[in-house]
């Protein structure tokens, strides 16, 4: 048994907007290539460059609460006005041992630990890590650099990053993104470190 591809794991990434989480995602990907990005369902208006089914599928109201309806999603939240959601489906990738990357906020990290929790076979290879800013002058400065949200949208983003930071011990680790390509290193690690527990292994594993 090759215990490094086995399976994957299932990483789930929060912090504020701005922070740094697909720039670092990204710099992972040079790292290790077994990935797989979980692409979000959303409401909210593709940015320029965005590609649907890319970056998220982008739906109408409608389609996300069709979504919704039928039981589609893991986890959905409302994130600065815009509703967001993580298909179920989007975790299968672990079997084919692919590390499954989301990018979701605080409100959906909570509703994935509970609903894995009766799952031990997913719960196991669930791994939370928060990203923090290195302050709050550094935060501001990185989501204006971006130059893809105006002024409210910012506001509302600052607003919530102060929110979202003070849940920061809910999450088994957390790394200061001062420099994307360390902050990687990082998470490869961790993501390795995760593949050698022995709640992933069962009797039928070791046996075979
Ligand atoms: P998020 O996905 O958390 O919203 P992004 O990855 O889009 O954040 O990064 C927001 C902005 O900050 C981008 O312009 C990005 O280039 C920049 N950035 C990301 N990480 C760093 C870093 N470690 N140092 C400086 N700038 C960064
Ligand atoms: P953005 O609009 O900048 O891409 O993302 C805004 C926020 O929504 C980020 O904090 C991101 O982590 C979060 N987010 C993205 N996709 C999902 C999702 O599927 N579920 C939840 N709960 N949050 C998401």
């Amino acid at each position: 048994m090759n215990q490094e591809q086995s399976s994957g794991i299932i990483l789930v990434m929060s912090g504020p907007s701005g922070v740094g989480k697909s720039t670092v995602f990204h710099a992972l990907y040079e790292l290790t290539q077994h990935l797989h990005f979980s692409v979000s369902c959303t409401t909210r208006p593709p940015r320029p460059g965005e590609e649907d089914g890319v970056a998220y599928h982008f739906l109408n109201e409608a389609q996300y609460q069709a979504h919704l309806a039928a039981g589609d999603f893991l986890e959905h939240a409302t994130v600065h006005a815009h509703l967001y959601g993580t298909l179920v489906s989007e975790l299968e990738p672990i079997w084919d041992g692919k590390d499954v990357l989301l990018d979701i906020d605080v409100q959906g990290m909570l509703q994935v630990r509970q609903n894995l929790a009766a799952k031990p076979q997913y719960a196991s290879r669930l791994v939370t890590v928060f990203l923090m800013p290195p302050s709050m002058a550094e935060l501001e400065k990185r989501l204006r650099g971006r130059k893809t949200e105006d002024e409210d949208t910012i506001q509302r983003r600052l607003a919530g990053a102060q929110r979202e930071i003070t849940f920061w011990k809910e999450y088994q680790y957390v790394l200061i993104n001062e420099d994307s390509q360390e902050s990687a290193r990082h998470l490869a690690s961790i993501l390795d470190a995760a593949r050698f527990r022995s709640n992933i292994l069962t009797q039928e594993t070791w046996n075979a």
